[in-house]
């Protein structure tokens, strides 16, 4: 088994900004520490871009758009660099996982388990679909040919939080690469090292130099920058709702390009008398705790029938106690630190105000959670709330922290209402072994993806976005390559 903490003192980081196929220095002075918020400690340094590195990544995106030496290729060829690329992923995911899990505080088992074994998938995924989409010739008569064919549409600029890092920038360049684009990627701040990783992978995979570009930088100056930029022609986001409302602005203000949103939720669990309660209890538990609760579909409200709640928190809390936060290098650990002390500050005060409005503590605290060997590092315990009633902040707003609240209700109409009650609309999931409340529920609760007796499954073959307040993009599947490219249509008289 690696030992995570010697592979960790031997651990390389890019310190460059990867321009045109190769390592550059930053136009941009600022210098920024990378902590790593397992222990406080400074993980390395990195000079954050700023608007003249946008426009060199930029220029260098368009020119390999331009000069076709992607888009020009044929679809089975650019599947077959996406396919190398994904074996690549494959034989490097323990260098990456071990990375992410220093930058954002996610157990590297996880970080190498789910998130990698993910990332190698999805591109893999559209590697292997790059040759199998038609294009369309509608019957418009003996004396016509009519053609719609779909064109890649230039610059892509993504643009991508910490949480799952390497996840979301899969699901944003599979589909934008396989359709032709180039690109220009903004990690976030706080993970640049593991999406400059995973760019020179693809480099090494036989992209062509200047297809992908790296431009690590703060949210206000870069990705404003890429946002009111006239060259780039598509921007795709995935983060809050109040940056994903600022890229709709940037782009009214700037050539109207076209923007994805993928933004926060804040996702109810369903739980109605008849469902298989300790499965319903645990999985709502654990997915609102996985990752530390930073997961935009977390399941932070749990959504019970009063007739089974004593019941389904009994079982909660036994999942809350199962998931006390650990070093994230230990190989064991259930969760590990939140991604930096300002955000946890941020949980903790989400979790001070449901007090404040009258809910309880039943699991976790008020307080950080204490690693012993790491008092620097950012943790905090599995929370769960009683007492919370619609409409109180914990229950409307984002926490992005392993915090549930518990919501009571006395009927299935009640509970949608309740399920419908937040600006937001991303995921949602139903516990029932009646087939009709499944079906009645699953049509009425506003979201973009619901799961019925499971929560988070999926594969590449399905979209994953929501509705409302959580933005109306869609990654992963066939559907998210039709976001990148315009549809032609070519109308030839005989
Ligand atoms: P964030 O919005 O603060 O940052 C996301 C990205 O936007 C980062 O790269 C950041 O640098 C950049 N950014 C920040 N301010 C900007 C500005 N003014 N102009 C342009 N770019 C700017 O979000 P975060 O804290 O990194 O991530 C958490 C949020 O992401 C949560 O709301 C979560 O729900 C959401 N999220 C959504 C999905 C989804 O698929 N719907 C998936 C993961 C995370």
């Amino acid at each position: 088994m690696t030992n995570w903490i010697e592979s960790a003192d031997s651990l390389v980081l890019p310190a460059k900004h990867l321009i045109d196929g190769g390592w550059v220095d930053a136009f941009g002075e600022e210098i920024f520490s990378v902590v790593a918020p397992r222990d406080g400690s400074v993980l390395g340094q990195i000079a954050l871009g700023n608007e003249r590195d946008v426009d060199r990544a930029v220029a260098t995106a368009r020119a390999a758009f331009e000069d076709r030496r992607w888009s020009g290729l044929r679809p089975a060829q650019r599947g077959a660099v996406l396919r190398r690329w994904a074996e690549l992923i494959q034989e490097n995911a323990a260098d990456l996982a071990l990375t992410i899990s220093l930058e954002m505080g996610k157990p590297v088992r996880e970080a190498l388990g789910v998130e990698l074994r993910a990332v190698a998938n999805c591109i893999r995924w559209y590697g292997e679909i790059a040759d199998k989409r038609p294009d369309e010739s509608p019957a418009a008569g003996d004396d016509v040919v009519a053609l719609i064919t779909r064109e890649p549409a230039g610059v892509v600029a993504a643009v991508v939080p910490w949480n799952f890092p390497l996840t979301m920038t899969a699901w944003k360049l599979g589909p934008s690469l396989v359709a032709g684009n180039s690109v220009v990627l903004k990690p976030a701040e706080q993970t640049p090292y593991s999406a400059l990783k995973l760019a020179e992978l693809a480099l090494q995979a036989g992209l062509p130099d200047g297809v992908l570009n790296v431009v690590p930088g703060r949210g206000h100056i870069v990705g404003k920058a890429l946002g009111l930029h006239h060259d780039v022609d598509i921007v795709t986001f995935t983060g809050s709702p109040e940056v994903g409302r600022a890229f709709l602005r940037y782009s009214g203000e700037s050539n109207g390009k076209r923007v994805w949103p993928e933004l926060g939720g804040k996702s109810a669990s369903i739980i109605l008398p008849d469902a298989d309660l300790e499965k319903a209890a645990r999985m709502t538990a654990w997915g609102s705790f996985y990752n530390q609760g930073e997961m935009c579909s977390a399941s932070s409200r749990m959504v019970v029938h009063r007739d089974v709640v004593d019941e389904v928190l009994e079982h909660a809390r036994a999942q809350a106690r199962e998931m006390a936060p650990a070093d994230p290098l230990d190989q064991d650990a259930p969760l590990g630190s939140l991604v930096s002390e300002a955000h946890l500050e941020r949980v903790l005060g989400h979790v001070r105000n449901a007090v404040a409005d009258g809910a309880e503590i039943v699991e976790g605290s008020t307080e950080r959670a204490v690693v012993d060997a790491h008092p620097g590092g950012s943790y905090i315990a599995p929370t769960i709330l009683t007492g919370v009633t619609p409409g109180m902040r914990i229950e409307q707003q984002e926490v992005f922290g392993p915090v549930l609240s518990v919501i009571t209700v006395d009927s299935e109409e009640e509970a949608i209402r309740v399920a419908n009650g937040t600006e937001y609309g991303l995921a949602a999931s139903v516990w029932t072994r009646d087939l009709g409340a499944a079906h009645r529920v699953s049509r009425a609760v506003k979201a973009g993806i619901v799961w019925v007796n499971c929560f988070e499954e999926g594969d590449m073959s399905v979209p994953f976005g929501g509705v409302k307040g959580s933005g109306f993009g869609r990654d992963k599947s066939a559907h998210a390559i039709d976001k990148f490219t315009d549809l032609k249509t070519t109308w030839i008289e005989l």
